[in-house]
């Protein structure tokens, strides 16, 4: 897994797509929609609210959310398409070629 993120902005993308992930991988979505069943999930809200418990349903919602903008912002799905395009490759929010991978 490789996660691909600009030094200049705070822009990043999800770690590459292949074979063995992509962010709807049947583990994925079937531990969202089991996590369906369940009434509600304890989950870190961040600071100043720490960890509650809030409805399942609610927070299946929001991961599907993330899951769809990652999608969206993917800008170079696998690692191969990454290589081929490495050498003129700008980060599309500030247009710096100033990539890590981690
Ligand atoms: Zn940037």
């Amino acid at each position: 897994m490789a996660y691909l993120h600009c030094h200049s902005c705070d822009w990043s993308q999800d770690e590459f797509w292949s074979k063995d992930y992509t962010p709807l991988k049947s583990s994925i979505v079937s531990w969202l929609g089991d996590l369906l069943l369940e009434d509600t999930v304890s989950t870190d809200e961040g600071p100043g609210k720490g960890v509650v418990e809030i409805e399942s349903r609610m927070y299946v919602s929001r991961a599907l959310v993330r899951i769809g903008m990652e999608i969206r912002n993917m800008k170079w799905k696998t690692e191969e398409d990454w290589l081929r395009e490495r050498e003129t490759a700008v980060c599309p929010n500030c247009g710096a070629q100033d990539f890590d991978i981690d």
